[in-house]
């Protein structure tokens, strides 16, 4: 691992991503133009950057905290998400052993610390985002994705988490749709517009935080101070996080370890009455699939419909429009399947956007090199594991100790990988592979 004097890739998103588009409110921020000193630089505004700037200004009220993101901050991956803030472990079919037990509640404490601090700000600041804690639903359309949802049942009663099994008849009477054959409600979990989060997070920071968006860093110089440099700007900082996700390749640091990829969405137009009518005018609700590989599926705040599928090795991070295009019919598909009465409803909006896994899942979190530290690489569940990240990262930067803290720092690094191309023909047979076998889930 080594620093960069010059990032090489920076983040380039399209403007189709439904959740920026249709934000009632624009926030906008000052674009670095100057040179600035600050006790911390925090690089990259998605959820790990927004919760450690933040904490790093709550605790450290005297410090001067600055925060600098690439694009315009709610149109990264954090704000191009599905919006499904989750408290329970990931993969919670994982094993209902007692290190799988243990491994379960370590993650859904940090998840639902992270949660906890979102809620706490949003109730706090005032910040409009549609927070709708009603739960995500799982839903199963086919004999396996019925199977997958008893073993999440068992390693739910193994955790003492409450749930609620749905028939076919109540998955219908909620969704709109009889296309599940039966669905669990998980209740923690909180559905939100990402996008606003995003922007509603970074215009509520405390004082001693200032927040620059169109500022990428461009190189990166190891010093006392450290150079942060941007394209018109420069902050010179005594310390640095670097809370990037998969971008933190091109700052050097496990370049051989991250593996970037990409998952893509589509929402329609906003529904009208009779539409909505023909949904049985059901509340908005969010589902998950009872595959991994399955449908992710919304019915919003403002009355869209969003679905979200596959995922595919993203060289550099970026995603490529005539993908985001073919996977745009494969959503119409799963969209027609579930709604035919609704076949004429367009979308409105397709997208794709970036995410960080490792072979072994496990984050990046803590020290990278004197002065500077990261909080990258959450392997899919950004927003709470990422705030959460964020917070932790702030307070062990000031010097604070918790349980969390520790569980946290415990945890392993990624490994490396085997060579880019074997690595990338891998990832995209095994994507291949798990997508023919959702089947109908997707
Ligand atoms: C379509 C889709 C649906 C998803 N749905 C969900 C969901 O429902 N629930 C969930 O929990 N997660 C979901 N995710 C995953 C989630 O979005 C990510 O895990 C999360 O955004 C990661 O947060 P982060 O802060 O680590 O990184 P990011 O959100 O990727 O933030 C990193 C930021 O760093 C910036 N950056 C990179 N390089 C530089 C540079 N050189 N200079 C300055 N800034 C830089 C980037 O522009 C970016 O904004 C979804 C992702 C996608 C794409």
């Amino acid at each position: 691992m080594r620093i960069v004097s010059r990032v090489s890739v920076l983040p380039k998103n399209d403007r189709n991503c439904a959740w920026a588009e249709t934000l009632a409110t624009k926030e906008s921020f000052a674009t670095l133009r100057d040179t600035v000193d600050a006790d911390v630089c925090v690089i990259g505004a998605g959820y790990a950057g927004l919760a450690c700037a933040r904490r790093l200004g709550e605790l450290m009220p005297e410090r001067r905290i600055v925060l600098i993101e690439a694009e315009e901050i709610g149109n990264g991956p954090a704000g191009r998400s599905s919006g499904f803030a989750i408290d329970l472990a990931y993969d919670v079919r994982a094993g209902t052993g007692e290190d799988a037990r243990a491994e379960f509640k370590a993650q859904t404490a940090l998840n639902r610390s992270g949660l906890g601090y979102l809620e706490q700000t949003v109730q706090g600041r005032g910040i409009a985002c549609d927070w709708d804690p009603s739960g995500k639903i799982h839903g199963a359309a086919t004999p396996e994705g019925e199977a997958a949802l008893d073993d999440f049942a068992a390693a739910l009663d193994a955790a003492q988490e409450p749930y609620q099994r749905l028939d076919r008849d109540q998955m219908a009477a909620r969704l709109g749709t009889s296309y599940y054959r039966s669905g669990i409600l998980a209740p923690g979990a909180v559905l939100l517009q990402p996008a606003a989060l995003v922007q509603g997070l970074a215009a509520t920071m405390p004082d001693n935080v200032t927040v620059f968006e169109n500022t990428p860093c461009v190189g990166l110089t190891k010093g006392a101070p450290h150079l942060v440099q941007t394209p018109q700007g420069l902050v010179r900082a005594k310390e640095v996080a670097l809370t990037v996700n998969s971008h933190a390749r091109y700052f050097g640091f496990y370049a051989k370890h991250l593996i970037p990829f990409a998952t893509y969405g589509s929402m329609t137009r906003v529904l009208n009455r009779d539409e909505l009518a023909l949904l049985g005018d059901v509340a908005p609700w969010g589902l998950v699939p009872a595959h991994p590989f399955g449908s992710s599926l919304r019915l919003t705040n403002d009355n869209r419909l969003l679905v979200r599928h596959s995922y595919g090795y993203a060289a550099r991070s970026a995603i490529n429009p005539a993908t985001t295009a073919r996977l745009a019919k494969a959503h119409r598909a799963s969209f027609e399947a579930r709604f035919p009465k609704l076949g004429d409803v367009p979308f409105e909006y397709s997208w794709g956007g970036a995410l960080c896994l490792s072979r072994n899942g496990m984050p990046v979190f803590g020290d990278l090199e004197p002065g500077i530290f990261g909080a990258f690489c959450m392997n899919g569940v950004g927003i709470t594991r990422g705030t959460i990240m964020g917070k932790l990262l702030a307070e062990k930067i000031a010097g604070r100790d918790s349980d969390l803290l520790r569980v946290m720092m415990g945890y392993g690094r990624p490994n490396r990988l085997p060579p880019q191309l074997i690595t990338r023909a891998g990832v995209t047979y095994e994507m291949h592979r798990r997508t023919r076998a959702a089947g109908r889930e997707r």
